[in-house]
């Protein structure tokens, strides 16, 4: 039986290893830290990928599919990394290389490291159902948390689309809604509660996800977007617009906003029992003006505060919402993005209608007509 020593020198006479200096020379390599989890988060080497050795075998594929890409391995001094360029190796891997003297020999030499941040242990317990999904992992779930998501509306959309934001981690929820809770409010509504009746429903929301999950942060505007405030509300730097709105005047005044800012807007709207979910993504497919390039007459308009609908519905649809937000925060996915959703309650029927960008766009197209923001009225009572 040989000793470790023994076992260690043979299996590196038959892998090849680099050094320092030659592994930075290496074109196209990807590097593996196979070390355990601790180790890695006290730093890395820059774009590196952790797997540790345990996992070595069951996720290599996942992270290195091409079996003839350069692949260097390295653990804290070149040993264990040894072992795995063999197992590399054996299952095909044709170009496998062991870090000398691994991370240790890396920094000693003054080469960069990461010192990347990491969850808390608090935080890696509330969100462990992201981190098992490769998708989200730790990294997605930073992302999120550093994520900025402007909701506009508090109402049906806004009520599930806020407390999944927030369940899920997103470090900022902004919120806009001049209203106050009502009764008819709480047959959707669900952020809101009799506990809040009567109380702005942005504090009333607020007061929801601070319940729920206080490493959100929560900025409420108790105003009605308008020509005047939407530029100053947009400056505070968002990386997604949830669109809420039941009304015509806010959903242009958010399409002209967003287009000018470049944010993407998710875009929900309900009737009775039907909604429909897309994302209007600047540069990249069409906004809510390539659709409708004007506001329909307000006598052919549905009045907003009197419209019905299944109190289900918006959390459907918001949730659909959400989705789309949380893939755009973390870069995931394929969102609907020059697609229309359609969804009707009474059928059970989603379909999909192919939405194309409009050269002649009053706002994103070749020539646009509409430079600055206009305020539509006589929609709605409210
Ligand atoms: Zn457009």
């Amino acid at each position: 039986m040989p000793t470790y020593r023994e076992l260690l020198q043979r299996v590196k006479g038959e892998i090849a290893e680099v050094d320092a200096r030659g592994a930075q020379d290496l074109d196209g390599a990807i590097f593996v830290d196979v070390r355990e989890r601790d180790e890695w988060e006290e730093g890395h080497l820059p774009g590196a990928v952790h797997v540790s050795r345990g996992n070595l075998e069951s996720r290599i594929e996942g992270v290195a599919p091409d079996r003839e890409q350069p692949v260097v391995l390295y653990c804290a001094v070149g040993a264990r990394s040894a072992f795995a360029a063999k197992t590399l190796t054996e299952l095909g891997y044709e170009n496998v290389t062991s870090l000398a003297g691994g991370f240790t020999d890396w920094k000693r030499n003054g080469y960069e490291v990461v010192l990347p941040r990491s969850l808390s242990p608090e935080k890696r317990t509330r969100y462990s159902r992201h981190l098992l999904i490769p998708e989200i992992g730790e990294a997605g779930q930073l992302k999120l948390l550093d994520s900025r998501v402007l909701l506009i509306g508090a109402g049906g959309l806004g009520s599930p689309a806020s407390l999944y934001l927030a369940a899920a981690g997103v470090g900022r929820i902004g919120i806009v809604d001049a209203d106050i809770v009502d009764e008819t409010n709480l047959q959707r509504q669900i952020v809101h509660s009799l506990d809040t009746l009567g109380s702005p429903k942005v504090d009333s929301a607020q007061r929801t996800i601070a319940a729920l999950n206080p490493d959100v942060e929560v900025r409420t505007y108790r105003e009605r977007l308008t020509s005047e405030n939407v530029d100053r509300i947009l400056d505070e730097g968002w990386d997604v617009i949830v669109d809420g709105a039941d009304n015509f005047p806010t959903r242009y005044l958010v399409n002209d906003a967003s287009v000018w800012h470049d944010i993407p807007v998710v875009h929900g709207s309900i009737y009775r029992f039907e909604g429909q979910v897309t994302v209007f993504k600047p540069g990249d497919g069409p906004c809510y003006r390539c659709l409708f390039p004007e506001p329909p007459p307000a006598e052919l308009a549905p009045s907003c505060a009197e419209g019905g609908v299944l109190g289900v519905l918006p959390g459907i649809i918001g949730s659909l919402q959400t989705s789309e937000a949380l893939k755009l925060a973390v870069g995931i996915g394929d969102p609907l993005i020059g697609r229309l959703l359609l969804f009707d309650a009474l059928t059970t029927e989603f379909s999909e209608v192919r939405v194309q960008r409009n050269p002649d766009c009053p706002v994103c197209g070749e020539d646009p007509t509409i430079t600055e923001y206009v305020d539509y009225v006589g929609f709605c009572a409210r």
